[in-house]
């Protein structure tokens, strides 16, 4: 049972500064660290760290090996990455003033550039699970190609776009967002959504898994501790509850795993290199 994972793979280029620079100005900033980012490689990241056997789809500039040494250490099979020529890796320069605010520049590049062999290469079985956010193109095509093999396709819509959804959703069977990006798929699909599941996660309010077949629900607490940096917590938490779904878990389980995740998650700075292996979350869980 495998986890392709077709998503960005970015370098988060953070920048602290005691202010965020007026248009015109110069500043020098205080410190700067590089990071492992983009919600693909954060979501790969999360599901390795669970212990699930993740294959990611996706692709960067062949000048930026380290990258797959990050991916590869976390447990994820990267010999599905394409290496482009003449293209940048996706990045964000992210800057954060010492008020926590920040202001961010992203760029898509090679997560943009996904070459189509990437996903017809793949032999999807009905046992695996397509993992996939809105922030590479081959979308709906992949989607398309996992169904008609079987597998089921669990979709971060995020970035979210209600054109990027509309295109992808009918081959989508389990749909994760959060809790403005639910208001906006009721307010643009109707709350009638043609998918078999749907996980809400809700900041500090935890999360609910819905069963739209079977009429069922659950609600999850989000676990209490204190928060440093949530950035990512989102991958986290869908990265460990397809995990969870992979080794055969029931919604309940997984939404717990992924909350403690995602609780751990949050105490630690950083995106893709914060995320909680399965011994941490067990702990935490005694
Ligand atoms: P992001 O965009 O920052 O990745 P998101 O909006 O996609 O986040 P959230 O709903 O904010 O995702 O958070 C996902 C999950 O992380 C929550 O359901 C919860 O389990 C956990 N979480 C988030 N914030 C906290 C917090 N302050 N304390 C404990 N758990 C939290």
């Amino acid at each position: 049972m495998t986890i392709y994972n077709l998503g960005s793979i970015n370098i988060d280029h953070v920048y602290r500064l005691p202010a965020l620079p007026r248009p015109g100005e110069t500043l020098h900033a205080q410190s700067y660290a590089q990071g492992l980012g983009g919600k693909g490689a954060n979501q790969s990241v999360a599901a390795a760290r669970a212990g699930a056997d993740v294959v990611h789809l996706g692709a960067m500039a062949a000048s930026d090996g380290w990258v797959l040494g990050r991916l590869a250490e976390a447990g994820v099979q990267t010999s599905a990455i394409a290496r482009l020529p003449d293209i940048a890796t996706g990045h964000a320069i992210i800057l954060v003033d010492t008020a926590g605010e920040n202001s961010i520049v992203l760029h898509g590049g090679a997560n943009l550039a996904l070459p189509a062999a990437l996903a017809s290469g793949i032999g999807f079985g009905p046992d695996d699970i397509l993992l996939m956010q809105n922030e590479t193109n081959l979308q709906a095509e992949t989607a398309a190609l996992a169904r008609r093999a079987g597998a089921r396709v669990i979709y971060s819509a995020a970035p979210f776009s209600i054109a990027a959804l509309r295109e992808v959703l009918p081959h989508v069977s389990i749909l994760s967002v959060n809790e403005i990006e639910a208001r906006d798929t009721f307010a643009a699909f109707g709350e009638d959504l043609p998918v078999e599941g749907l996980l809400v996660t809700r900041g500090a309010e935890g999360a609910e898994f819905r069963d739209l077949r079977g009429g069922q629900a659950w609600h999850q607490p989000a676990f209490a501790v204190e928060a440093v940096d949530t950035t990512g917590a989102g991958d986290c938490f869908t990265g460990w509850f397809a995990a969870g779904l992979a080794r055969g878990e029931n919604p309940p389980t997984a939404l717990r795993h992924a909350a403690a995740a995602a609780a751990l998650q949050v105490t630690r700075r950083g995106a893709g290199d914060a995320m909680p292996d399965r011994t941490e979350v067990l702990a935490f869980l005694k």
